[in-house]
């Protein structure tokens, strides 16, 4: 695999991308093909991250994991785009760990913390989308009121992903009606919901088939009971503890798109050095060149972006921001090098053993998830440049 990253020569994180990169050649292109076209989850895949302890990065090390941060998280998961995997299977356990170790308490992080390190039991699923809602969060409609020890759940969720490859979802729920609060970021709550005692006890799963192999569902509550001591953190203290989670999810993503982007990059460049057409290779022309060239610019660009934000994550400060305008960048570059790579490929590019169809569907959600452009551009309007609330 050629390395053109300009950090390349002092990157302090080689030896995490070594150890990934010879982890993820034990599952070549023709695994992750076989596993989109079933259509099924990768099972084995996961396990080997799981075994080689990847997936504990996070939980500190007297809990049993590696006590890494975000900025490892996330080459951890660039590596895996990279090498023409697919982060979507797995990130959940990432960015909800965050929001376990930041919010939880000491007898949730003495429960949870060395089963999911081991990888006895996955952390991989996080609900707050609604079908009614999108992206407007704090008009969710799912309630979780209080019954003596216990919280009882109705309501539904939709987009709820990697429910049937997880023991444990965070959930985010209502527990004071908004006509109650002063402001309608207060009065939800985050739980940890045990998906093995839920599921058919109050919680129904209807998976959603999709564009990219990502197992993702519609969730039905009906009178859900979560024993009171799965609540995280205080009660209605919910939508700013989903947010450290959700700057985490941005970045990550951020650092994905990244590795998907090197990933047609390398791809593409490849091809058109040899693909010959009117005598000489295609890549001779300016033409093909010049996209190629704009979208490596880009996802380098887009990659400084990406670092800041774990930067500040790690560092505790305000990363709301970055964490968003690294989403943005990274997602726009990969889909152009996604675009460009597709492009030059002709007719092969739409050839499932090539892999670029793959990988460009798989790069084009993250315009739409987990936060869409347009909802980036309104937020650096609003909280950045002080433009007016447009909603
Ligand atoms: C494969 C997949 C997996 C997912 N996994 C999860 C998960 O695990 N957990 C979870 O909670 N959610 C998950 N989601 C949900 C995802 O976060 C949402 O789809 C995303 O946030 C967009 O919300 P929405 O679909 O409701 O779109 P909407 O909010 O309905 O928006 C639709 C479109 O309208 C635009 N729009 C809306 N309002 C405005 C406005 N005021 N100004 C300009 N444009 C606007 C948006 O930009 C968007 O393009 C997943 C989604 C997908 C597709």
């Amino acid at each position: 695999m050629m390395d053109r990253r300009m950090q390349h020569d002092t990157d302090p994180h080689q030896e995490i991308r070594d150890a990934l990169r010879a982890l993820c050649a034990q599952f070549p292109d023709e695994y992750h093909r076989k596993v989109d076209e079933a259509r099924r989850y990768p099972e084995e895949f996961v396990d080997a991250l799981t075994q080689a302890g990847w997936m504990a990065a996070l939980i500190p090390q007297e809990y049993g994991g590696s006590g890494l941060g975000l900025t490892e998280a996330s080459v951890i998961m660039e590596e895996i785009n990279r090498c023409g995997g697919n982060s979507g299977a797995c990130h959940g356990q990432m960015y909800n760990m965050g929001t376990l170790l930041r919010h939880g308490s000491a007898e949730q992080k003495d429960k949870y913390l060395p089963r999911i390190a081991s990888g006895e039991w996955r952390l991989q699923s996080m609900g707050v989308t609604e079908p009614t809602t999108g992206t407007d969060t704090t008009q969710i409609k799912t309630t979780a009121v209080k019954k003596g020890d216990r919280y009882v759940v109705n309501g539904q969720k939709v987009w709820i992903s990697r429910i049937q490859h997880s023991d444990f979802m965070i959930l985010l729920a209502r527990t004071t009606p908004l006509a109650e609060v002063k402001k309608k970021s207060e009065g939800m709550s985050i739980f940890m919901v045990d998906l093995r005692e839920a599921i058919g006890h109050g919680l129904a799963v209807r998976p959603i088939a999709n564009m990219v192999n990502h197992e993702t569902n519609e969730l039905f509550f009906e009178n859900l009971e979560i024993p009171a001591e799965n609540l995280i953190g205080e009660e209605g203290m919910g939508f700013r503890y989903i947010l450290d989670g959700l700057n985490a999810e941005r970045t990550l993503i951020a650092a994905e798109c990244i590795g998907d982007g090197y990933w047609f990059i390398d791809r593409v460049t490849r091809y058109v050095k040899d693909r010959t057409v009117f005598g000489r290779p295609i890549g001779q022309n300016q033409g093909v060149q010049f996209p190629i060239a704009e979208a490596f610019i880009e996802v380098e660009a887009a990659n400084l972006m990406r670092w800041e934000a774990c930067r500040r994550f790690d560092a505790r400060e305000p990363c709301g921001t970055q964490a968003n305008m690294a989403k943005y960048l990274a997602a726009k570059a990969s889909w152009e090098a996604a675009n460009a790579c597709l492009q030059f490929h002709g007719g092969f590019g739409f050839a499932c053993e090539y892999d670029v169809e793959r990988k460009f569907r798989e790069t084009r959600l993250y315009q739409v998830a987990p936060i869409s452009t347009n909802l980036i551009f309104s937020y650096v309007a609003e909280h950045v440049l002080g433009l007016p609330r447009s909603f």
